[in-house]
């Protein structure tokens, strides 16, 4: 099988020259640019596309991956928002996933921006080497005592759950459909959920029905000075809405993987760029906002595991054994 592997990075290529090695029967040739209308050409000649989170596998794109004879799609990630999957069931094209390569990445990273936001880290680091010792600003929450919930307890919501636990955090859940395994957890409705938590971390999938599920009316719901991290996808919140949270001195801190508008941004140095449109700078000008570039996942464990479980769905595509698990329906 021969794959072209979209918005290929360092990273990337080094995880998966490691990991074909145990699988002679793949190719892969990497390409720096990211799937689109344009780059779709490229696929001409190939068995399978490898697609990322910022990959464009809408429907035109779709289109002319059947046009020149892709019957799979393998999305090197977990999320699949950015797939038209009515395009490309029409045409007949399988896409497969990495649901689970390492949900403690995602879940350290969620905590991560948590513990920075809480503790001013970001500030600090900068204070402190501009010769400024000073404390003030700096102030933050202990979590141990505090409540943490947790929307969506699926892979990564389950590992951010135990980490929490383990900060001697209550813990609370908003899930439809509760994780028996995390008995320390007591779950709830959102509404409940938003009003009790001093940090809320989301961790459902982007859908119709979780889109803007932060918006002006559940931002209202939260108790003051709560803690938000998103590092699922950036549409779950309505940004504007957060803004407008933000300067109304709703919370305590933000912190971002993942943003509205970053699909422009996300992994690209534009050091040298003037930003066209707002949003990111605005979210950066925030002191008590932290962004970072959708780096959850970037753990060597993690992209080992996603390395090999690409190629391992190349392979079962091939022998006709999908895992159903991995299957995107
Ligand atoms: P998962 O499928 O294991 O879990 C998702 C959970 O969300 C499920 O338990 C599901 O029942 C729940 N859910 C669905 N709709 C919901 C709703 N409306 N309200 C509350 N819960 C709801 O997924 P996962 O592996 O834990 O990943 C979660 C998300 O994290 C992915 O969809 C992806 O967008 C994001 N992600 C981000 C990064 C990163 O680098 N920042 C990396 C991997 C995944």
């Amino acid at each position: 099988m021969k794959i072209i592997f979209y918005d290929t990075k360092k990273y990337d290529k080094e995880s998966f020259d490691k990991a074909i090695l145990e699988f002679p029967e793949i190719t892969v040739d990497y390409c720096e640019a990211d799937l689109s209308v344009t780059t779709a050409a490229l696929s001409q000649g190939y068995d399978a596309v490898c697609a990322f989170v910022s990959s464009d596998i809408s429907a035109p794109v779709a289109d002319k991956l059947a046009e020149y004879g892709i019957k799979l799609v393998l999305m090197r990630c977990a999320g699949f928002n950015n797939v038209d999957l009515e395009a490309t069931g029409k045409h007949g094209i399988t896409v497969l996933r990495v649901p689970g390569y390492s949900p403690e990445a995602v879940a350290e990273h969620a905590m991560m921006l948590a513990l920075a936001v809480n503790r001013h880290v970001h500030k600090s680091y900068i204070k402190v080497r501009e010769n400024n010792f000073s404390l003030l600003g700096l102030t933050g929450i202990n979590f141990s005592g505090k409540t943490a919930g947790i929307v969506g307890t699926g892979k990564i919501g389950a590992a951010m759950c135990r980490i929490c636990h383990g900060f001697g955090m209550k813990v609370i859940a908003y899930d439809m459909y509760p994780n028996k395994s995390l008995e320390f957890v007591e779950y709830t409705d959102l509404e409940t959920l938003l009003g009790c938590s001093d940090l809320i971390s989301l961790h459902c999938p982007l859908t119709k029905d979780t889109y803007h599920m932060i918006s002006e009316y559940t931002i209202g719901k939260m108790k003051d000075n709560v803690i938000l991290v998103n590092t699922s996808r950036g549409a779950l919140i309505n940004t504007e809405d957060l803004i407008a949270g933000i300067r109304a001195r709703k919370f305590f801190g933000v912190g971002l993987d993942v943003y509205e508008e970053e699909t422009n941004n996300v992994f690209e140095n534009r050091e040298e760029d003037f930003m066209e449109t707002s949003i990111t700078s605005r979210l950066l000008s925030f002191p008590n906002v932290i962004v970072t570039s959708h780096q959850g996942f970037l753990t060597e464990e993690a992209l080992l595991a996603i390395s090999q479980t690409t190629l391992q769905n190349a392979m079962d595509y091939m022998s006709g054994t999908i895992n159903e698990a991995n299957l995107v329906k």
